[in-house]
């Protein structure tokens, strides 16, 4: 029997990327063509909704090791595990390959240098340890997320 292969998703900026069992945690993002620093690469979606529903819904998400609440402002968060895109999956590193960047509710992942076809998207969650997981974007990293 085959595996399936992994499939190329073409975003709304039209970078090509594809979603595979990561090296970091789970899933990740990869890239499927070179992108060059600062491309905006995929929007982070999912259900809109206020700090105190986020709070809920990350309590449970945690006991799962997952984190999925995106923070747009102190009043709005984006769940990316309701009606979410593949930007949901890329993981994240103290050092990554990407940066986050809120415009209004919109939520961009944009690379912050240049990623070589092959390499995993990664980019800082900035949660101050909240979610009390340990940090494993490297053999040695002592940080929580
Ligand atoms: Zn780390």
């Amino acid at each position: 029997m085959k595996t399936p292969r992994a499939k190329v998703e073409i975003t709304e900026t039209g970078v090509k990327i594809i979603r595979k069992k990561s090296r970091i945690s789970g899933w990740g993002v990869y890239a499927a063509e070179p992108i060059n620093k600062n491309k905006r690469i995929i929007t982070y979606t999912g259900e809109k909704i206020s700090s105190a529903e986020a709070d809920r819904r990350e309590t449970k998400y945690r006991k799962q090791g997952q984190i999925w609440c995106f923070t747009l402002n102190r009043r709005w968060f984006r769940d990316g595990n309701v009606g979410g895109s593949t930007a949901r999956f890329i993981n994240h590193s103290c050092e990554g390959s990407c940066y986050s960047e809120v415009i209004g509710d919109v939520v961009w992942i944009r690379a912050s240098k240049n990623i070589p076809k092959g390499a995993e998207l990664s980019y800082d969650y900035n949660t101050d340890g909240e979610a009390g997981m340990d940090c494993r974007c490297r053999p040695n990293c002592t940080n929580k997320i």
